[in-house]
Order: structure tokens, then C-alpha cells, then sequence
């Protein structure tokens, strides 16, 4: 199987100013257009080929396994955005609520969690095995599923993300994203 770059679900400007269409030429057209052109270029012959992205991410390990990973997390990323802010539908809020105590406590919790991260990294809503929700950080590519965890929303923290519309100030991209999470993707 050969991989192509999903089609963004929105015009490359329509998430400005909170992420710039320059942002979106740069992170989709050519970071996440990368990742995908290396996993192509990396699985040519091999048993891969005809696997999944997941069963890739699950089974491969070093630059394959980074690239896949990358691959799955971009998707998930751009996937779960939107220019239209979506409220958090009724059953994921009172798991969250559940489970944080309140949706203002979840998204502190994931605003630390993205903002000291060190190094270039990725920062979750999970669901664990036995149903409950967390947020969890990880670092450079790695997606949770390889710990059994089921991504549910995601921000990209590595500096391709935000340095151009937010230079050194993270927080700020932070804060920003949360109004383009298309929760109804969560
Ligand atoms: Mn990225």
C-alpha cells in the first residue's frame, strides 16, 4: 500500500490568524508531506507494504517506525481541527468531567502538559484500556497507541508547529489551538 497526503478538511487560510495559511503551507504541505514521502520510500518491498499506517506504527521500529508515526500523528492533528468551533459533545464532556473534574481543569491540564514539554514532542486526550481519560506527553514522533492508548485529540508541539506565527511563545500557540479542536473528531 502507498500512502498519499489526506486532502486538508479546510481552505489553507481558514484556521488564521490562530495558524497562519503560511503555517499550513509549511506543517501539511511540506513537514507532513515529508513524513508521508519517507514512509513510502521506507516500506518499497518490504513487508509493510501492505499493512496499515496503525499495523506499521505498531509493528516497525526506528526511521520506519518514526516516519509512519509522524505520518499517523500529522493526520490525526489536521484531522482533528476545524475553523468552526465545535462544542464538546454531551458523552465526551461528562467523561471529562468524570475523569478531571471539570473541562477547565482537562484543558489546564493539557496546556501544562504542551507548554513544558521539552524537546519537540506531542501532547494527548487519551482514553485508557479501561476507559478512562488522561493526558499524556510524548516525545519526538511516538503516538500512544503503542502504549495501548486510544488518541483522542492531540496538539504538535515540535517548533515546526508555531514558530512561524508564534516565534518562541508556545503558551500563546497553545492557547490559540484550543478553539480549532473539532471535538466531534475526538
Ligand atoms: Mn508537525
Amino acid at each position: 500500500m502507498h500512502f498519499s497526503l489526506p486532502p486538508l478538511g479546510y481552505a489553507a487560510d481558514a484556521l488564521a490568524p490562530a495558524m497562519s495559511r503560511e503555517t499550513i503551507d509549511y506543517h501539511y504541505g511540506k513537514h507532513y508531506k515529508g513524513y508521508i514521502d519517507n514512509l513510502n520510500r521506507l516500506i518499497e518491498g518490504t513487508r509493510f507494504e501492505r499493512m496499515s499506517l496503525h499495523d506499521i506504527v505498531l509493528n516497525a521500529d526506528g526511521v520506519l517506525y518514526n516516519n509512519a508515526a509522524q505520518a499517523l500523528n500529522h493526520q490525526l492533528f489536521f484531522e482533528g481541527m476545524t475553523p468552526v468551533p465545535q462544542p464538546i459533545p454531551a458523552e465526551l464532556k461528562s467523561r471529562i468531567e468524570r475523569d478531571f473534574g471539570s473541562i477547565d481543569e482537562m484543558r489546564d491540564k493539557f496546556a501544562t502538559a504542551a507548554t513544558s514539554l521539552f524537546g519537540s514532542g506531542w501532547v494527548w486526550l487519551v482514553e485508557e484500556r479501561d476507559g478512562r481519560l488522561a493526558v499524556v506527553s510524548t516525545p519526538n514522533g511516538v503516538n500512544p497507541i503503542n502504549d495501548h492508548l486510544n488518541p483522542l485529540m492531540v496538539i504538535d508541539v515540535w517548533e515546526h508547529a508555531y514558530y512561524i506565527d508564534y516565534r518562541n511563545r508556545r503558551a500563546d500557540f497553545v492557547k490559540a489551538y484550543w478553539p480549532l479542536i473539532d471535538w466531534n473528531k475526538s
